[in-house]
């Protein structure tokens, strides 16, 4: 990092700040302006080393040379990682598809759901077990029920199953269940249940906050990371603006920022950006043209019944639908649907 110091900075202010730097095992390196002095600093210096030094009064600006995210960053890594699932990979070049209802409702449900993604050669299935609902009074998720439901699709299917996780304490039962956890928007900065996530050797999506930056949500996958699992799936799924007419606002450029910044595949969720299903297709199709991996999207058999999301919900003819569209989307950015 690069320190400016203020004008008319006294020589026993530099040598307070100096000797402060050192004691945390950084080097600086002083330049002598006409105006003002400089000072470079040799060694990985943490967000929280920046603002320390930041509230020193002879202290007018901090400039960060290197990002702070250096397990996620394409700066140390330069390789894409490539998770595998199973016998899918994300983040090899093609665009995997994952759908299925927002929750596990019963037995019956989600083994017809099981029968609609297998007719689309679908291989990966999303459904909850454990629900952050807004109100206590909704469907709350089926808990373990639900997990072990999603074992039985895939003991009898042969897909594989997707489910998020709330609690730090169900991280070992869920992992032993399913394929790939989820986490939520909601528990994006659920720290404690990312350090958890780091110690397994399951893949984890980590879907955006809705109000996070960034900056925020490249941090989160670091958690992962540094304590362990590289096998980390980032995912924009509409973050809060001022506009209204849909649920959140899909933020197309997130996608391109966080393959640019990253190494890790990005995946997005239209559906719960949208909140409606009519617009499930064109996001859909945004995502893919921005450079996303893959796509984490609602389908029930029937969405009329859904005891979650059923607005955003595809029929199972509007899925089909849009898999035959995005099969000559997928190829013209050169890629294949998977
Ligand atoms: C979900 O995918 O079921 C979900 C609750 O999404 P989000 O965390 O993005 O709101
Ligand atoms: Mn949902």
């Amino acid at each position: 990092m690069i320190i400016v110091l203020k004008p008319k900075t006294s020589k026993e202010e530099i040598d307070e700040l100096t000797s402060r730097l050192k004691e945390r095992g950084l080097k600086p390196v002083e330049f002598d302006g006409v105006e003002r002095t400089v000072i470079h600093v040799l060694g990985t210096a943490t967000d929280e080393t920046a603002n320390r030094f930041r509230s020193f009064n002879c202290v007018e600006n901090i400039v960060r040379i290197l990002k702070p995210f250096k397990l996620a960053s394409k700066e140390h890594h330069t390789q894409k990682t490539v998770v595998k699932i199973g016998n899918v990979s994300i983040g090899n070049g093609d665009v995997v598809m994952i759908a299925g209802p927002c929750s596990v409702e019963s037995e019956e449900q989600i083994m017809e759901a099981a029968e609609m993604l297998k007719k689309l050669n679908i291989r990966i299935m999303r459904a909850s077990a454990f629900k952050p609902r807004t109100s206590p009074y909704d469907f709350q998720g089926l808990g373990i029920t639900g997990l072990k439901l999603l074992k039985k699709v895939r003991e009898k299917t042969g897909i594989l199953v997707e489910t998020e996780i709330m609690d730090v304490r169900d991280v070992p039962i869920a992992a032993e269940y399913v394929d790939v956890l989820r986490v939520g928007a909601r528990n994006m900065q659920n720290f404690d249940l990312l350090k958890e996530l780091g110690k397994i050797n399951k893949p984890v999506i980590l879907k955006r906050g809705m109000s996070a930056t960034i900056n925020e949500c490249i941090m989160a996958a670091e958690y992962i990371l540094y304590h362990g699992n590289t096998d980390v799936i980032l995912c924009e799924r509409g973050i809060r603006t001022f506009e209204t007419a849909y649920r959140n606002t899909l933020d197309v450029g997130a996608i391109a920022i966080l393959k640019n910044l990253t190494h890790l595949p990005v995946i997005a969720d239209p559906s719960h950006a949208a909140g409606n299903r009519e617009l499930i297709a064109p996001l859909s199709k945004a995502a893919v043209a921005a450079g996303a991996d893959g796509l984490l999207i609602e389908a029930h058999p029937h969405p009329e019944k859904a005891l979650s999301d059923a607005a955003q919900s595809l029929y199972p003819e509007q899925l089909e639908k849009l898999m035959n569209e995005l099969k000559p989307l997928c190829e013209a950015v050169g890629k294949k649907l998977a």
